[in-house]
């Protein structure tokens, strides 16, 4: 196999990682390739001159040929596991749905592979966040207070500015916040929105929390170290819990 061309490298990496035992190639159709997991096989569906090559990919073009069925939205009908109506036929990433996330289409990648290698794994592809890299960014995950709101949750809402965070300050750049939607009940935290320097990279305390099923309190208990952009949700859920010492505003019940 010759390790020059990506998609005979992608191929050999399935081979290397153990998700495939065998690559088996044969000419069906044009212009693109499947995985066959059941058999371990990679089945081609191109034309001879491509008949090496390794990549995995749905042609939505000749969805009629396989029979694989579409949703009323146009996106390819996956179960759980990622699998079509068709048997051995998978589907990931955009041509299943939103979101239109780098990080959902890899996530949903892992999971089918990990089904296909038969290697145990728990990943449940849940609490996608989002970030928008904007200036300041703005990055989210779970509910907002709206949505939560709309779905009869009881909520309690704290926030907390960048403008009194010292990192945020030593940097020069005070805009934004963060805030915790949480659980008035449960005080399970419901989401975690932040709009800020760093907000993309702030945002995966928030995704591991719903992951986890934190509560409030579980952030509230947590040393953040001083003084960085983190503190910001740490002083949110402080502020939830109307023991902030160091927010302007204590209000902690949603309107
Ligand atoms: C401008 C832009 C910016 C974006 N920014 C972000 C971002 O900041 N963060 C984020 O999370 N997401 C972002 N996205 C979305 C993200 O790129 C997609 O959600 C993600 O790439 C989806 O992965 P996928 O594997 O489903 O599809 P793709 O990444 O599109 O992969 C599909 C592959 O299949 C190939 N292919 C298609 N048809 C055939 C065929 N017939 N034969 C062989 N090969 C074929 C394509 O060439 C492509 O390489 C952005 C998208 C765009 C367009």
């Amino acid at each position: 196999m010759n390790q020059d061309d990506p998609k005979k490298c992608t191929a050999l990496k399935l081979v290397r990682l153990g998700l495939v035992k065998k690559i088996s190639l044969r000419q069906v159709s044009k212009n693109a390739l499947l995985l066959n997991p059941m058999s371990t096989e990679i089945i081609c569906k191109t034309d001879a001159k491509h008949l090496n090559s390794g990549l995995v990919v749905i042609d939505c073009s000749w969805k009629e040929e396989i029979g694989i069925k579409f949703n009323s939205n146009g996106f390819i009908q996956v179960d759980d596991k990622m699998q079509t109506n068709v048997s051995n036929v998978f589907a990931i990433g955009d041509v299943v749905g939103p979101p239109w996330l780098a990080h959902k289409a890899y996530m949903q990648g892992r999971k089918l592979a990990y089904h296909i290698a038969k290697i145990p794994a728990n990943i449940q592809i849940k609490n996608i966040p989002y970030a928008v890299y904007t200036e300041p960014e703005i990055a989210s995950v779970g509910l907002t207070e709206e949505s939560a709101l709309e779905q009869k949750y009881d909520i309690r809402v704290g926030k907390f500015q960048f403008a009194a965070n010292a990192r945020a300050l030593t940097s020069d750049d005070g805009k934004g916040f963060a805030k915790v939607v949480v659980d008035n009940s449960t005080h399970k935290v419901l989401g975690v929105h932040i709009v800020g320097k760093n907000a993309s990279e702030l945002i995966s305390e928030g995704v591991l929390g719903l992951n986890i099923g934190m509560k409030i309190e579980d952030i509230e208990s947590s040393i953040h170290p001083h003084p960085t952009l983190t503190e910001a949700l740490f002083e949110a859920a402080l502020v939830s819990l109307d023991k902030s010492v160091h927010s302007f505003i204590k209000k902690s019940k949603s309107e």
